[in-house]
């Protein structure tokens, strides 16, 4: 006789409205073994019995082979009496005690799926809303919890039989995946025209037809609307972009396949992981000479925004299309996405020329994520659609529940509960009415998603910032404020799991300083509870305010000053005349910054790559487009140290301006000042670690979302002996801020 063996097994992590207790179910009977699985209040308990070997052999596979969507962060495994009782069973979910079961973000159509979508004997063949418990919406469909078919957007559409069959079966791969549905129950595809009547035939055909022709079509996705046109069509590019109003800013383009994808970009092993994962983002990678892609879809970059179907709709048009499609925001530049209807139909009916949409409702808007690979790991660019609402785990937990409201440039809010710490997906830029609508609307329902009320509330300096009055405004809690570059090196500490100290290097636009002045190229000794600002870039004014953040060539002035060669740095803004002294009249009045966003303005308007800007970031992001990534010479900056160390930035831009005038290539210029300004960095932090013993660098700021300066400055710190920090799950830029305050909030309210 064999010794039976018992254990308890409790899972914690994503495991609930996952297809967990099927997979587990089917495990255990495949095993030959007794007991029962059910959801408890923070995971899924499973009580197992059966021979030894069989009971080793479930528990190693319970990890291995667990679901796509399930995500597993702890395994408890008590040994008990065995019962002797036979049978497997899924029992129900216990009826007391809150049930706070995760919501899940949105999954990239399984293969499972993807092989039924092709089989013509398949009654899901061509269905454009195929999904499972593996795949398909989740986040963007939930109005509520618990997490039910009632209480999402699929609430409308009652069940056939089949359907129902397959959703009630614990050994189907359907067993109550919410958003199940077939051509017979669930929602339709409809193509309209401009003015919303509907054009008859296959939806699908009708869209590509237009494509074909030029024509621009909305095409509703998962967390809001898209425009889509062939991407190797310049008239189609040159007139979205217009209608659009984004006059520079590149579109991301999908691609059917990977090796459609390959004809676009460099792909190696680990790019091709990332377009391939269930997340599905966009994904940046540089473009290969010569890709058959129009000129106007991604101008002045050698990069390209590439991601690769998401769902079943995504894949049944990129098939019939048979090339690669731009698929941007559906929205006109500035404001949120498109995700209602009736919304889509008013704000894009100048835009789009037909509609291709459904009945399925979109609960929350969600845009597409976007990933870069650097310096040898990935770090997201934008946390959205496939990342959010999924919780990072913290290293250290909150005692009470805290909200982080955020900045105000790409802004998410977070909130942190226990070791779990609920970063939003990307809003946007609070500057607006919809957008800041948008950000109020989705804290509440993360807060009733997720079960938290938040006692403690974390809110950046800067008093103008519509994510700081919004904290003004919430009454009876705990009010803290987090100066932003401290938020973003605690970001990055988070990030990591890392308490500090560290020489935290903070480089970005603009954040607001205690001393009064735009802060931006800062050198912090940095812990999640406290700073100290160890240096900084020197400060210089910036001529006439805000206006010099849209003109960079504001900041080439400024930083040559008087001693300047003569050199032009209006060469696209041609109308302006005496940029000099515009530039030196307005400055002595001007407000001092020390940002390094700046700085790379006024070299991108000195090597004339851009001298005015329509996008945020605009300059940074193509001056480093811009340089020779190949180059390895540098400039040197001048460091001083006094109480404060300070880099003399305004060497780099001068020894620039030598090179221009000397008639050395553009190219080389902006290779060699990245890696002047990357010395610099290690060089200041080789002389703050002599002072105060700190050897670890966590380097945050939108600035390291440039692969060239994150790459350099890495590479000689490390050859310096440190160890470096920088950013994977969150952003570098204002985007991770959220993280770092409640991370901040939460070490503070801990103390
Ligand atoms: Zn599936
Ligand atoms: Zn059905």
């Amino acid at each position: 006789m064999t010794t039976l063996k018992r254990v308890d097994v409790h899972v914690e992590g994503v495991v609930q409205g996952v297809g967990f207790r099927p997979f587990v179910h089917a495990l255990a009977r495949r095993l030959g073994l007794a007991g029962r699985v059910h959801n408890d209040v923070d995971g899924v308990h499973i009580e197992v019995e059966g021979a030894l070997a069989g009971v080793e052999e479930f528990l190693t596979a319970l990890e291995r082979d667990a679901p796509a969507l399930s995500e597993i962060e702890r395994v408890t495994v008590v040994s008990a009496r065995p019962t002797g009782h036979n049978g497997f069973t899924i029992a129900a979910g216990l009826p007391s005690g809150p049930l706070r079961p995760l919501v899940r973000a949105d999954g990239a159509t399984c293969d499972d799926c993807l092989r039924e979508l092709a089989d013509p004997a398949d009654r899901r063949h061509g269905y454009p809303f195929i999904n499972c418990a593996n795949c398909g919406p989740r986040f963007t469909i939930v109005r509520g919890v618990p997490y039910d078919r009632p209480l999402t957007t699929m609430a409308g559409f009652g069940m056939c039989q089949a359907c129902a069959a397959e959703y009630h079966d614990p050994g189907n791969r359907r067993h109550r995946a919410q958003p199940t549905c077939c051509p017979a129950c669930g929602p339709r595809l409809r193509l309209r025209d401009a003015r919303g009547t509907e054009l008859c035939g296959d939806p699908v055909a009708g869209a590509v037809t237009l494509l074909r022709a030029g024509r621009v079509v909305a095409v509703k996705g998962l967390g809001g609307f898209h425009l889509a046109v062939p991407a190797a069509d310049e008239r189609a590019a040159a007139l979205l972009r217009g209608r659009k109003h984004r006059e520079e800013q590149p579109f991301a383009v999908m691609a059917a396949d990977l090796a459609q994808a390959r004809r676009l970009c460099e792909i190696d092993e680990h790019a091709a992981e990332l377009l391939t994962g269930r997340a599905r983002p966009i994904v940046l990678l540089p473009r290969l000479p010569g890709a058959p892609v129009a000129a106007s879809v991604a101008p002045a970059t050698r990069s390209l925004g590439l991601m690769l179907p998401y769902t079943a709709l995504h894949h049944l048009l990129l098939a019939e299309l048979a090339e690669p499609m731009v698929l941007t925001g559906g929205n006109v530049s500035g404001e949120p996405i498109a995700y209602e209807d009736d919304d889509a139909l008013t704000r894009l009916s100048g835009i789009a020329d037909a509609f291709l949409i459904h009945d399925r409702p979109i609960h929350v808007r969600a845009d597409d994520s976007v990933v870069r690979p650097m310096a040898g790991e990935v770090t997201v660019l934008r946390r959205a659609r496939g990342y959010a609402p999924e919780p990072l785990a913290m290293r250290w937990p909150a005692p009470r529940p805290v909200l982080a409201c955020g900045a105000e440039l790409k802004s998410t809010f977070c909130l942190a509960e226990g070791r779990r710490a609920f970063v939003s997906q990307h809003i946007g830029t609070l500057e607006n009415h919809e957008t800041l609508r948008s950000f109020v609307e989705s804290i509440d329902h993360y807060c009733g998603l997720f079960g938290i009320r938040p006692e403690v509330v974390a809110h950046d300096l800067h008093p103008g910032y519509l994510s700081t009055r919004h904290a003004m405004e919430i009454r009876g809690v705990r009010l803290l404020g987090v100066q932003h570059h401290h938020a973003h090196i605690a970001s990055c500490l988070a990030d990591n799991g890392d308490p500090g100290p560290v020489l935290g290097v903070a480089l970005d636009g603009l954040g607001h300083g205690p001393d009064g002045t735009l802060w931006g190229g800062e050198f912090l000794r940095a812990d999640l509870t406290s700073y100290e600002r160890l240096g900084h870039l020197a400060q210089v004014p910036m001529p006439g305010g805000s206006a010099a953040v849209r003109q960079p060539w504001r900041m080439a002035a400024a930083y040559l000053g008087d001693d300047h060669p003569g050199l032009d740095v209006t060469r696209l803004d041609v109308a302006r005349r005496n940029p000099w002294a515009d530039a030196l009249r307005l400055a002595p009045g001007s407000p001092l910054t020390s940002s390094a966003a700046r700085l790379f303005d006024a070299v991108a308007a000195l090597l004339g790559v851009r001298d005015k800007i329509t996008y945020a970031g605009q300059a940074v992001v193509e001056l480093e487009q811009h340089a020779d990534p190949a180059e390895r010479g540098t400039y040197e900056a001048g460091i001083t140290h006094g109480d404060l160390l300070v880099v003399q930035a305004a060497d780099l831009v001068r020894a620039a301006a030598a090179d221009l005038a000397a008639g050395t290539g553009t190219r080389v210029i902006a290779g060699r000042f990245h890696n002047g300004l990357a010395d610099a960095v290690a060089r200041a932090c080789d002389i703050l670690r002599a002072a105060t013993g700190l050897t670890a660098v966590a380097l945050s700021g939108g600035m390291f979302q440039n692969a060239l300066l994150l790459e350099a400055t890495v590479a000689r710190l490390r050859a310096a002996g440190f160890r470096v920090l920088k950013h994977v799950r969150v952003p570098p830029g204002d985007g991770g801020v959220s993280l770092g305050q409640a991370a901040v909030a939460a070490a503070r309210d801990r103390a």
